[in-house]
């Protein structure tokens, strides 16, 4: 029987490692398909605090990795299937054909930025191809840069840039954007902003080093190809939350996002809370998901001690 398990291993679950480890809660944090997170996916990351210099993504994670190891938290490699709930309160979780026991969870399964599923997509992430604007942003001065989707992430991704690239093609299949009125039109009254209609990537066009240089755009009105040279690609068609194993002790709203109790990281179900990117469609960022991992840790605790309220 475990105090609490973690499941899975980014920010927010790491942290959530370290604040129960150094509450002698021994906790067993179950690592996931991606162990360290979406961070294993960028390169650099600048907006870490602590880091003046900048941390490469992977090395991040190892160095939180190795703290919450230092106290203690013990890591497993395993896939949770899913979570149920005991007449006494405690957990069942399986993954595979494993199966744990535990008197508290914490869910930091985060969430998967989606892709279009073009060939050799994966292998471009962090080679001029990413999801995160705030993290990559910087390193794209005075070239040209697009972003694909149409949504408020799309926008917001696309005004952020301009404060950096020459210039940045917003690529949306459609013609209008889903995006809200006022995030729409500051993103085409930008000048740095040049809006792509009806239109879609169809194929990334990579250099001798295996960055990319430019995409191929498919019209899809008169299915007509361009090309346009881009240093990077910042795709923004949503994002999915790791959270589909937990059937119905969850409530989530109509994008899969889990419904923490308001201004807590609590769920519906006492006992179990969610940290990071799997309840967090807003800020999605590794300080905020650490953040949230370090008060799911406090709250896990006083549950444990009788004391939550
Ligand atoms: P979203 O609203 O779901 O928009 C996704 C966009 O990607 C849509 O324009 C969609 O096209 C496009 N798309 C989806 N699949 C695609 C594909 N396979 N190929 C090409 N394009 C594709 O996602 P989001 O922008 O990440 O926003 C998620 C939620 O967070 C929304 O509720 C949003 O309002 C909120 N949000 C708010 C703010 C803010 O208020 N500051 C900032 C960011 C996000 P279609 O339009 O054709 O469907």
């Amino acid at each position: 029987m475990e105090n609490v398990i973690i499941i899975g291993t980014g920010c927010a679950g790491y942290t959530a490692a370290i604040y129960t480890a150094r509450a002698s809660l021994n906790p067993l944090l179950l690592s996931g398909t991606q162990p360290g997170g979406q961070l294993t996916t960028t390169t650099e990351v600048e907006n870490f605090p602590g880091h003046p210099d900048g941390i490469m993504g992977p090395e991040l994670m190892m160095k939180m990795q190795a703290q919450a190891e230092k106290f203690g938290a013990r890591i497993a490699w395993a896939s949770v299937e899913s979570v149920e709930r005991k007449d006494d309160g405690n957990f069942i979780l399986k993954a595979g054909s494993d199966s744990y026991e535990a008197k508290t969870v914490i869910i930091a399964t985060g969430a998967a930025p989606r892709h279009l599923g073009l060939p050799g997509e994966q292998k471009l992430i962090g080679h001029g191809l990413t999801s995160c604007a705030t993290c990559d942003g910087a390193f794209y001065r005075d070239v040209p840069v697009c972003v694909i989707g149409g949504g408020d992430s799309a926008c917001e991704e696309a005004d952020f840039l301009t404060r950096f690239a020459s210039k940045v093609y917003l690529i949306h299949r459609r013609d209008t954007l889903r995006a809200s009125k006022i995030m729409a039109e500051r993103t085409l009254a930008n000048p740095k902003i040049q809006p792509v209609w009806n239109s879609t990537v169809s194929e990334y066009l990579t250099d001798e080093k295996g960055e990319v240089r430019a995409v191929t755009l498919k019209n899809l009105v008169d299915s007509g190809e361009s090309e346009i040279e881009v240093a990077c690609v910042f795709v923004a068609i949503g994002h999915t939350p790791n959270s589909g194993f937990l059937g119905d002790l969850v409530d989530k709203d109509e994008n899969g996002y889990i419904l923490q109790v308001p201004g807590r990281t609590a769920t519906k179900t006492p006992g179990l809370f969610a940290a990071g990117d799997v309840a967090d469609h807003y800020y999605r960022q590794a300080i905020t998901a650490a953040g949230q991992g370090c008060a799911s840790a406090l709250e896990a605790e006083r549950y444990l001690s009788g004391h939550a309220h």
